[in-house]
């Protein structure tokens, strides 16, 4: 008999399991043994706020009997899964959540290659043939023909709670279709749209990627909020750490699946970011790893130890978080395999025994480090929009102030304009393009009592000379510097050396050109330190934090 489903109240940390399986061609015994039983047997072990489970995988197909016209069902398939993950939770009494794949949908791409994205090469075209293309248009008619009439038929016919969407911002490519190269020449006045990022204005053009994608979840957001208030959709690694900015886009929470490996170092950013979102929030633990290369032959996945699992989600836990752990469908048969949720139900209790400790939780503050939208979004090396941009600067500042014991807090523009003052020390690490408003904002903080530390010789020039106290009298370029640490020296490589000739700044750690200490120095300081109005401003005139980052 079903119990009533619980609902989610906003303010508490959760735990949840996710389960997806990515039906795709090969299949040929889909869902066979999944029933209502085996899975509630399972789930009841979890202990579980909420569960998710695959609905439609990067290869576009459903793992479900989907009506939607276009639709591509799994021809493997043999008994609906979501009709038995359904009966499960609704037995259990637990929020349902479809693991759907957004734009990734390679089986849309091949029904209707006009809605794919189109390469440069094929410009202001639609595709006939979408070949290897897999992703859609964030402007075409798959949002409106099927992900939406899939959303609304998954909510009619299995009344599930939410959706959290995978294949979404990290999967997004430029599309350079008429629709898009429409609206950009509405924003530019000019159909041109740089083809590389060797082009110049490559960084407005992923910035309009961008918020053509946010239009588009924007977009599936408010049709499935009208459709069904109370139903939480959630678009994987939407305003995380790879997308600040203000995160007006109305998901209902903030959700990213970690790194399958080195997921505490990736996780530590996270963890410092997503508590000033202003939303719920959760980082999915994938339960299993892969050492060397994701999913090559010669390095098999292997379930991670129960410690490994405890210890990434202390991170997250700790800061307020809630926690997923991401299990996959190993037995395509739709089975969940005993002794594998054994596992998770040890990280489930170690949760448990914590989280009325956690919950509510606030960080004390001692150090903001700023992590720009301004500046990152300037910084586009590729065609990502998750990973082709500069984290360097902002990661190894975190985590060398981590490893010197403070506490620090991750903030963008938007939500440290509001804050700064509740914090003695403001780091900002390298970003030279942050705004004019920021550099003026950051002055005000420093003439009220603040401490701001500034690294690189890009980002000293944005602020006046009277302020930092020093001149920058010469540059050099790609140039490794020692700067003495104690009784040692160490040595800073940096793109761009600032040589400062101070006024009212004092002079701290003299550069030499080689590690012979007192010998062969360059006359100019590897530390100013200026006291303006009731704070002061420090100076370190090299890319200090990115090269900390690169050779930790
Ligand atoms: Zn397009």
């Amino acid at each position: 008999m079903s119990k009533n489903i619980k609902t989610w109240d906003g303010s508490k940390q959760l735990f949840g399991l996710h389960y997806d399986l990515h039906a795709n061609a090969r299949d040929t015994e889909l869902g066979v043994c999944a029933t209502p039983e085996n899975l509630e047997h399972e789930l009841a072990r979890l202990g579980l706020d909420f569960a998710q489970t695959d609905c439609k995988g990067h290869p576009g197909m459903t793992s479900w009997f989907s009506k939607t016209p276009d639709a591509t069902v799994c021809p493997g398939l043999k008994k609906d899964l979501m009709v038995q993950w359904r009966e499960a939770t609704s037995r259990l009494g637990i929020p349902l959540h479809c693991h759907y794949s957004g734009i990734w949908d390679a089986a849309a791409a091949k029904r209707r290659p006009e809605w794919a994205v189109v390469p440069y090469e094929q410009r202001d075209t639609l595709l006939k043939d979408a070949g290897k293309i897999q992703k859609m248009c964030p402007r075409s008619g798959y949002i409106d023909e099927l992900l939406i009439p899939q959303f609304k038929e998954l909510i009619d016919r299995y009344n599930v709670d939410g959706f959290w969407i995978d294949g979404d911002m990290w999967a997004v490519e430029p599309c350079y279709c008429p629709r898009c190269l429409d609206s950009w020449e509405k924003q530019t006045g000019s159909r041109d749209a740089p083809a590389s990022p060797a082009d110049s204005g490559w960084s407005e053009w992923m910035l309009f990627i961008r918020r053509s994608f946010e239009d588009y979840v924007r977009h599936y957001c408010d049709v499935v909020h009208e459709y069904k208030p109370g139903i939480r959709i959630c678009s994987n690694w939407l305003q995380t750490f790879a997308n600040p900015g203000n995160p007006d886009v109305p998901t209902d929470w903030i959700s990213g699946d970690n790194s399958c490996i080195w997921g505490l170092d990736r996780g530590r950013c996270e963890a410092r970011f997503l508590p000033n979102r202003g939303k719920q929030w959760d980082i999915m633990i994938w339960a299993f790893y892969s050492t060397h290369g994701l999913a090559r032959p010669t390095s098999a996945w292997t379930v991670k130890s129960a410690q490994m699992l405890q210890q990434e989600a202390a991170i997250f836990m700790s800061t307020g978080g809630s926690v997923q752990i991401y299990e996959n469908g190993v037995m395509r048969d739709g089975r969940l395999i005993p002794w594998r949720i054994g596992r998770i139900v040890e990280v489930a209790e170690f949760i448990k025994d914590r989280i009325e400790l956690c919950e509510g939780t606030e960080t004390i503050p001692q150090i903001a480090v700023l992590h720009s939208e301004h500046h990152l979004y300037t910084t586009a090396t590729g065609t990502n929009l998750m990973w082709d941009f500069n984290y360097a600067p902002v990661r190894g500042s975190v985590a060398g102030l981590l490893e010197n014991h403070y506490g620090v807090d991750i903030f963008d523009e938007w939500a440290l304009s509001t804050r700064v003052g509740e914090f003695p020390v403001v780091v900002v690490p390298e970003q030279s393009k942050i705004s004019d408003k920021m550099v003026a904002r950051l002055q005000d903080y420093v003439k009220n009592g603040g401490k701001l530390l500034l690294t690189g010789a890009e980002l000293i020039k944005r602020f006046p000379a009277d302020f930092i106290g020093a001149e920058i009298s010469e540059t050099r370029e790609n140039a490794t510097l020692y700067v003495p640490v104690g009784k040692d020296i160490a040595a800073i490589h940096s793109p761009v050396w600032a040589m400062l000739k101070s006024s009212t700044a004092e002079d701290y750690a003299p550069l030499g050109s080689t590690f012979m200490p007192g010998e062969f120095m360059t006359g100019f300081p590897g530390f100013t330190l200026n006291r303006v109005g009731k704070g002061a401003v420090g100076c370190i005139p090299c890319n200090l934090f990115q090269d900390f980052h690169n050779n930790p």
